[in-house]
């Protein structure tokens, strides 16, 4: 029920009167984004005056834009690394801020192979906690009724760690599930979540995930939303249900909940939920042991309304097979953050997923845009329609004028705050989930491989290029090689070749082995030797389509399905990585 029309926002009707005053919240941001920029820098460069960095610049008590702007460089993670380094290794002065760094948020950007700290300040989780009070109030504008069921959402907590001087370092996500604000979070109607606090919080993944996936099977009628942080989240359930529906069923068969499960939490909470459900185990039996799983969302959860799950940028690539497992559902991707901070949220999150618009929100940080191709910054009103940029941020938690790595095209305004198409984040080649590996990454783990491989036979990799192959769930790297093998020389062997997977994975950073690893969300890389003269014809194949034979050069990734096509036309062996890499929680210092 809509209430008092005098409550009415320019973005619609509100369900309620909490998201009347979340709708107006944005509304005056949104309307007076630019003002609301200024004194945001003022005051994070008032209260943190006196830092170390701050200092160096010799900005003199100014606070303006101005003089921010010609005093202080525009950085990148690099940069500061001295500076977090000190951080983390216990110095307490105020380096980068005032308030006394609380933890570090480890980026699934990583710089030397390991995670970015990103440093962060006890009262950042009341601004991301506030950017989250907005999300539902959006989407009730636009999915009547979300108060009558519940939301079934795939979320995980992973593994932290300290670093020397005793800090946590864990993911921005880890952080705000443990947190008072997660778990003692007051009741709304509109925020019903199937997964009880002690599944999301139960730090091994497997049964994190077997027991929401339980609670979401118990609860199936009462679903009116299926969700996970990223695509390849909602994916990596679906695929545990293909692996588990039979021992799932049989704990709704006996109301006893399986012996695997030992997390005594889990166990306590699951003994009031679980009772037996003799019809139920034999609906998930009948749905799941059929060879077709296309619309399995919808037939198990069939008053889902969407999914809410992020599918844009590198995301993008999932859409085709969530569109076949829930048989075509809206999907919703409602906001847009990083470690860093978090920026934004889809005001219009019904919209197609390529027509996706991110609205900054003034009042997360202090934002800049560099232009792609030029060097001066601009602020975030001066943003031109159908421009790409790259964001810049300074934070109260001491980043200043920090680039994210992210490229932005703005799509239009809402009042005077500009709205962003997710273009790409840069230097990013292969990414299947969370793993970003970047040109170099892949050179050095090539290198490394071929190093292998000339050692045990003699061989050498002629030429290379990429593949993320998400055709199964989870999805891997692929890896095309040309080998220059001379006459009279050996092949090599299968078993040398699936060493030389191995190889590249140790080589690859630390994100992506975490994913092979404990996420399990990438599967074993897999060489595919292509046969002589394959670059060849895929230098010609550019070549026909307009490429400049003297500027060409071999894509070392491939996504463009002809181009893949003929390379798999090309294969003469396939070989995969035949053991997990090696991974830890702790990081490697520099
Ligand atoms: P992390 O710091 O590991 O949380 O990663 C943050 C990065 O994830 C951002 O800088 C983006 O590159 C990407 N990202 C976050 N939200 C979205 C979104 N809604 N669409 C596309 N990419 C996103």
């Amino acid at each position: 029920m809509a209430v008092d029309s005098s409550l009415s926002s320019p973005l619609g009707p509100p369900a309620c009167e909490k998201d009347a005053k979340a709708l107006r919240f944005i509304e005056e941001m949104t309307r007076n984004a630019d003002t609301v920029q200024e004194n945001l820098l003022a005051e994070i460069l008032r209260r943190n005056a006196e830092t170390e960095y701050l200092r160096r610049f010799k900005l003199g008590g100014a606070t303006d834009r101005d003089t921010f702007k010609s005093k202080l460089p525009i950085i990148t993670y690099e940069d500061l690394q001295p500076e977090i380094q000190r951080i983390a290794d216990g110095d307490r002065s105020p380096i980068l801020s005032a308030h006394p760094i609380s933890e570090f948020l480890t980026s699934s950007g990583t710089s030397a192979g390991e995670r970015k700290l990103m440093p962060t300040i006890q009262e950042e989780l009341d601004r991301r906690q506030l950017l989250y009070s907005l999300l539902m109030p959006v989407m009730n504008l636009y999915v009547p009724g979300l108060d009558k069921g519940k939301g079934l959402y795939f979320l995980f907590v992973k593994s932290e760690t300290k670093t020397p001087g005793g800090l946590p370092a864990r993911p921005v996500l880890t952080s705000y599930y443990k947190s008072d604000k997660f778990r003692s979070r007051p009741y709304d109607p509109y925020n019903v979540y199937t997964s009880p606090n002690e599944a999301i919080l139960c730090p091994d993944s497997f049964q994190s995930m077997y027991s929401q996936m339980l609670c979401g099977l118990l609860d199936r009628l009462s679903v009116l939303r299926v969700g996970a942080v990223f695509a390849s989240g909602l994916l990596r359930a679906i695929r545990f249900l293909q692996l588990h529906w039979s021992r799932l069923a049989n704990d709704i068969e006996s109301g006893s909940l399986d012996s695997e499960i030992t997390d005594p939490s889990i166990r306590q909470c699951m003994s009031d939920i679980l009772k037996p459900d003799q019809k139920l185990a034999e609906f998930i039996r009948r749905e799941c042991e059929t060879e077709n799983w296309e619309g399995i969302i919808t037939r198990i959860w069939p008053n889902t309304k969407y999914l809410d799950v992020i599918v844009t940028g590198a995301m993008a690539q999932y859409i085709p097979t969530l569109e076949y497992y829930s048989g075509g559902l809206p999907m919703a991707c409602t906001m847009y953050a990083s470690s860093e901070c978090y920026f934004g949220l889809n005001l219009n999150p019904m919209s197609k997923p390529s027509e996706v618009s991110y609205t900054i929100m003034p009042n997360m940080a202090y934002f800049e845009f560099i232009p792609l191709g030029g060097s001066k910054a601009v602020e975030l009103v001066d943003v031109k329609i159908g421009k790409e940029y790259e964001l810049v941020v300074t934070t109260y938690a001491g980043l200043c004028r920090y680039r994210v790595g992210d490229i932005l095209r703005v799509t239009g305004f809402h009042n005077s705050a500009p709205q962003f198409h997710f273009v790409r984040r840069k230097n990013v080649l292969l990414s299947i989930d969370s793993d970003k590996t970047d040109e170099s990454e892949l050179q050095k783990a090539v290198e490394n491989a071929s190093k292998l491989l000339l050692k045990e036979c003699g061989t050498r990799v002629a030429e290379y290029t990429s593949y993320a192959d998400t055709s199964t769930i989870p999805g891997h790297y692929v890896l095309y090689w040309e080998l220059l093998v001379r006459e009279g020389e050996r092949q090599p062997s299968h078993d040398t070749l699936a060493r030389c997977c191995l190889e590249m994975e140790e080589s690859l950073n630390s994100v992506y082995r975490q994913c092979r690893v404990a996420d399990n969300s990438v599967g074993p890389l897999e060489i595919r030797v292509v046969r002589n003269g394959t670059f060849e014809e895929l230098m010609d194949y550019a070549i026909s389509r307009g490429a400049s034979i003297n500027q060409y050069k071999v894509p070392r990734c491939v996504n463009f399905t002809p181009i893949v096509e003929l390379l798999d036309s090309r294969v003469v062996s396939a070989h995969f990585s035949p053991a997990l890499p090696h991974w830890t929680p702790e990081r490697r210092r520099r």
